[in-house]
């Protein structure tokens, strides 16, 4: 297997951590107690009857403000949703467990 095909199994295997609630696509903020989603507010690009990103593969190129999610926005990340695939994977031992989402 090559470089690119591991590359690609890598990227596979992290994807499939998310279960695709889309959460993280809409605005969010730190209030006191937790993280607050604005169901109201999706991101332009979210399709909200699937939960799906419409722009997924030119996403990074189309949208700015919309980044990868790695193990640090897993394990810190305050905006993530504590019912985000890659937070109960990673955070399961820390601290920031602590917290409700609200929406
Ligand atoms: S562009 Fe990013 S934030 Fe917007 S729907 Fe797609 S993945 Fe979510
Ligand atoms: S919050 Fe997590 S599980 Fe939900 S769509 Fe975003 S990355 Fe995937």
């Amino acid at each position: 297997m090559g470089a690119f095909q591991l590359r690609a199994r890598d990227d596979e295997v992290w994807e499939s951590v998310c279960h695709g609630c889309g959460l993280c696509c809409y605005e969010r903020e730190i209030v006191a107690g937790g993280l607050r989603i604005d169901l109201n507010r999706p991101c332009p690009y979210l399709d909200t009857q699937s939960n799906r990103c419409t722009v997924y593969r030119r996403r990074f190129k189309v949208a700015a403000y919309c980044s990868k999610v790695t193990v640090m926005h897993a394990l810190f990340g305050r905006r993530m949703p504590l019912t985000c695939g890659y937070v109960r994977r990673y955070r399961r031992f820390s601290r920031h467990e602590a917290g409700g989402v609200r929406r």
